[in-house]
């Protein structure tokens, strides 16, 4: 029996599934594929109902999981194969090559001062831009740079510059090998492309932007220091309307469930709007307000009643632009009083659902949902974090959409049935 557990994917369900396996005295692998850990949950701006800064109740645990004694952190690193079966798990792991090593590099970001290349920052959902050699955002964890061998120039600046000889170009690929006994899956979700929604014309117009773009421009760290403004002129935007269940419930685009979060990142944004523009109309079309969870329904009529904020039941069917004025027209029917709507706003925001982030590692079909392309439980009511392969189990949005507290709960649980495994 091997006494060491792997996590694919490095958000808060895999952080929290990793520090309930170390703190129990397990080896544990956090294998994440991007530079650093955090997740979808690190771009966030505040959490909804409480509006806690994500970064301020996340930057703790991505940092103990970095210190942690028992977690070695893969960062930047894919799983490519797993063999074998509970109890005794070969897994093939592609570390990528950041071209700086990882033991020397200090995060002191000479290197990216000099570095004559700029991009558009993905972090930021490419409303800002980093260099060609990067820090994917100022917490990250590891606190170690990256270059984008895609974009760089080749001058060489970066290596005269380090103090610490830390830049080397020639890494190369490299494949490992880990024995585990248990496999937790926390590979998080994917968000809906909102440009296959041609009528609201994301692709096509400036101020036509999703909630997580929002989220970044209502960030203190994000590209504007947390000024909103709108990406056709940087002007503030006073009148914005939301349009819900964009790629959720929708028969067109193939998805039929609801993505659980939309509802309520989409009321919290629409306080936030409020608290940096005060005088700012906020509109919100939704077909149903889904606010279940604690204190998700007070917080929905608290957006409505304290801040403002107007709730228009209706299917918005295109959103039209102003040439010249770059301002957007919704046509919309509005449910209860039987009317068409048309109604100019400033800025439009789509609320992107949530799409399966799956990885066949394991060449095993049972082990997707066939229904909504999720990772599959073996039962969803008495079982829900074990998927049907024995040994593996899954955490978070990657069984299904969730919100972070359900994210968490399925990962200590997940963290919990794999310890039984590894305890033999
Ligand atoms: Fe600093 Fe060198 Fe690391 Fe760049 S690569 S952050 S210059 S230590
Ligand atoms: Fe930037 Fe590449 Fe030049 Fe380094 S070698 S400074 S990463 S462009």
């Amino acid at each position: 029996m091997v006494k060491a557990g792997l996590i694919i994917g490095g958000g808060i369900a895999g952080i929290q599934a990793a520090l309930d396996l170390a703190d129990q005295g397990f080896k544990v692998y956090l294998v994440e594929k991007s530079p650093s850990i955090g997740g979808r949950m690190a771009q966030l701006d505040k959490t909804f109902p409480t509006m806690d800064c994500s970064m301020c109740i996340l930057a703790p645990k991505m940092i103990e999981c970095g210190h942690h004694p028992n977690i070695e952190l893969l960062s930047y690193s894919e799983v490519e194969e797993v063999r074998g079966s509970a109890g005794d798990f070969t897994v093939t792991v592609v570390r990528k090559p950041r071209y700086v090593d990882e033991d020397k590099c200090t995060g002191c970001g000479v290197c990216a001062q000099h570095c004559p290349v700029e991009v558009p920052n993905e972090f930021d959902e490419k409303l800002g831009i980093r260099k060609a050699i990067y820090m994917p955002f100022p917490q990250a964890v590891p606190r170690v740079m990256v270059i984008d061998r895609e974009n760089c120039l080749e001058c060489g600046l970066c290596e005269k510059v380090c103090g610490t000889g830390a830049i080397n170009r020639q890494q190369q690929p490299e494949r490992i090998n880990l024995k585990v006994g248990a496999i937790i899956i926390a590979t998080g979700y994917k968000l809906f492309d909102a440009a296959r929604k041609e009528e609201y014309g994301f692709a096509a117009y400036d101020n036509v932007i999703t909630g997580m773009m929002l989220e970044r421009l209502l960030s203190a760290s994000g590209p504007t220091g947390g000024h909103l403004i709108r990406p056709s002129d940087g002007k503030i935007p006073r009148k914005i309307a939301f349009i819900q269940c964009v790629g959720s419930r929708d028969e067109r685009a193939g998805i039929l469930y609801c993505s659980r979060v939309c509802c309520m990142y989409a009321t919290k944004e629409a306080v936030l709007i409020k608290e940096h523009v005060p005088e700012a109309e906020v509109a919100i079309f939704y077909m149903d307000i889904r606010a279940f969870g604690k204190g998700f329904e007070e917080f929905y009529r608290r957006a409505e009643k304290e801040y403002g904020v107007r709730y228009v039941r209706g299917r918005v069917a295109e959103v039209i632009e102003d040439s010249a004025t770059k301002n957007l027209t919704v046509r919309a029917e509005d449910i209860e009083s039987g009317r068409l709507l048309e109604e100019e706003f400033d800025m439009v925001v789509l609320s992107t659902g949530i799409t399966p982030n799956t990885v066949d590692i394991l060449k095993n079909p049972s082990l997707i949902s066939a229904s909504d392309g999720f990772f599959a439980v073996s039962n969803p009511k008495v079982n829900p974090v074990s998927t049907p392969v024995k040994g593996v189990f899954v955490a978070g949005a990657a069984e299904g959409p969730k919100d972070i507290p359900d994210s968490v709960s399925q990962a200590s649980a997940a963290a919990m049935r794999a310890s039984i495994i590894l305890r033999g």
